[in-house]
C-alpha cells in the first residue's frame, strides 16, 4: 500500500492555493505490528518508524508544506527529483539543511540528474551548509547507462518489504524523468485452523512453520511448512511523471501499473495557442487531453492529474468565464472513461495494489482520503 500526499500541484509558480512541485509517498506494510494477523487493513495503524516515505520532486517551499502534515524527515528515506527546471527542485537544499537541523543522522538516498549534485556542492561551498549524515547521490543517467535489469534502484526497507525504483525518459525542454515505484511485500500466512484441527496447539512450532521451516512435534509428527503455510504477494506500483510533452514515452513503464500521476498543466486549446503564438518557443508541456488519451489506451485506469498552469483557479465550475479546474476536468474527460482525479495540495490517496494469494488476484484499487491538512 502507497499513500500519496500531494505537497505542492502547480506549475512553474505558485499561487496561493498551490505550492510548486512535491509529492510524498509513504510506504504502508499492512502486516506490521498492531495488526491481526494476516489481515490486510486500510489506514493502517503503523507506528511512524515503520512509515518509510518518498519525496518526489522539492519544489521551493517544500519544507514548509510538510508542516502541515504528519510527515517527518527522520522517516524519510529517498528523494527523486525528475528534472532541474527550479519548479521541481529549489527547496531542496532548505529541506535537507532542515533536515540537518533537527538532528537527522541516517542516511539518505538522493535520485537524482547529475546536474543537481554540482548545485549541492554550490550550495555546500557558498552557504556553510553541513549535512551530519550520509548523502547516498545516485545519477539518473548513470542509472540509465546500466541499461540492464539492474537499472533500478532498490530500497530494501525490511527483508519482506522492498521497493523498487526505475526511471523512464520523458520528453522535456531539459531531460525529465518518470519514476516507477513498485513496492512489493511478501507475508507468508498460517493456517491455523488446520493445525487447531489436527490437534496441533499454538507453539513455537506454530512460528517456526510460519518462517517456513519443516518441524517434528514432541510426539515425533513431521510437518511440512508447504502444508500450513500460505504465501501471500502484495505489489502496488505507481508511476509519477515529471514534465513532459509526450505521454507515450510511458508506454513500457506503465504495464502492471495500478495508478499514473503526470502533469497537465493547461487545456489542449491553451496548449494549441501556445504554441502557435511563439512557434520559437515550446515550454513542452502536456495538456490534459494529451495525457488522457494515451491513458485511455494503456490499460491504466487511475490517473491523477497535478501541475496545472497558474492560469487555473482551483474551484469547478464549466459555465464560468474564468478559467478553473472544470476546463482541465472536461478536457481530460472528452477522452478518457477511466478514474481521474485532479490534485489540490495536502490531498491523500490510498494506493493499494493487487495481492496475490495462491495465484488468485485482487484487484487493485484508489481511494481519495481527503486533505492532510490540519489533521
Ligand atoms: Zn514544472
Ligand atoms: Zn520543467
Amino acid at each position: 500500500m502507497l499513500k500519496l500526499t500531494f505537497l505542492g500541484t502547480s506549475a512553474g509558480v505558485p499561487t496561493k492555493q498551490r505550492n510548486v512541485t512535491a509529492l510524498a509517498i509513504e510506504c504502508l506494510n499492512p502486516y506490521l505490528s498492531g495488526l491481526q494477523q494476516g489481515i490486510r487493513q486500510q489506514n493502517a495503524n503503523q507506528n511512524k518508524k515503520s512509515r518509510p516515505w518518498l519525496l518526489i520532486d522539492c519544489g521551493e517551499g517544500t519544507q514548509q508544506q510538510l508542516l502541515h502534515t504528519k510527515l517527518s524527515l527522520h522517516q524519510l528515506a529517498a528523494i527523486c527529483i525528475t528534472h532541474v527546471h527550479g519548479d521541481h527542485c529549489y527547496g531542496l537544499p532548505g529541506l535537507l539543511a532542515s533536515a540537518a537541523m533537527s538532528e537527522r543522522r541516517d542516511p539518505l538516498t538522493l535520485i537524482a540528474p547529475k546536474a543537481i549534485a554540482t548545485l549541492l556542492e554550490a550550495i555546500t561551498l557558498t552557504t556553510e551548509l553541513y549535512l551530519p549524515f550520509t548523502l547516498n547521490f545516485i545519477a539518473i543517467e548513470e542509472v540509465l547507462s546500466e541499461q540492464r535489469d539492474t537499472s533500478k534502484v532498490n530500497i530494501r526497507l525490511s527483508d519482506q518489504h522492498q521497493l523498487d525504483i526505475d526511471i523512464t525518459l520523458l520528453a522535456h525542454r531539459v531531460a525529465s524523468h518518470a519514476f516507477g515505484i513498485t513496492q512489493t511485500i511478501h507475508h507468508r500466512t498460517l493456517d491455523t485452523d488446520k493445525l487447531l484441527a489436527q490437534g496441533i496447539p499454538a507453539s513455537a512450532l506454530w512460528g517456526k512453520l510460519q518462517q517456513g521451516h519443516d518441524v517434528i512435534t514432541e510426539e515425533g509428527q513431521q510437518l511440512c511448512a508447504g502444508d500450513y503455510v500460505n504465501d501471500e504477494l502484495s505489489r502496488t506500483r505507481v508511476v509519477v511523471a515529471g514534465d513532459n510533452d509526450t505521454p507515450a514515452c510511458l508506454t513500457a513503464a506503465l504495464v502492471d501499473t495500478d495508478l499514473l500521476v503526470h502533469e497537465a498543466t493547461y487545456t489542449h486549446e491553451v496548449l494549441t495557442k501556445i504554441q502557435a503564438k511563439n512557434p520559437e518557443f515550446d515550454p513542452m508541456h502536456s495538456s490534459a487531453q494529451l495525457v488522457a488519451d494515451f491513458v485511455e489506451n494503456s490499460g491504466v485506469n487511475n490517473l491523477i492529474l497535478t501541475h496545472f498552469s497558474a492560469r487555473y483557479q482551483g474551484f469547478e465550475n464549466p459555465n464560468s468565464k474564468t478559467p478553473n479546474m472544470a476546463y482541465i476536468r472536461l478536457d481530460a474527460e472528452s477522452v478518457y472513461k477511466g478514474n481521474l482525479w485532479l490534485a489540490a495540495d495536502f490531498d491523500q490517496y490510498m494506493v493499494d495494489g493487487a495481492v496475490d494469494v495462491a495465484g488468485i488476484k485482487e484487484n487493485n484499487r484508489v481511494q481519495y482520503l481527503g486533505s492532510a491538512r490540519g489533521r
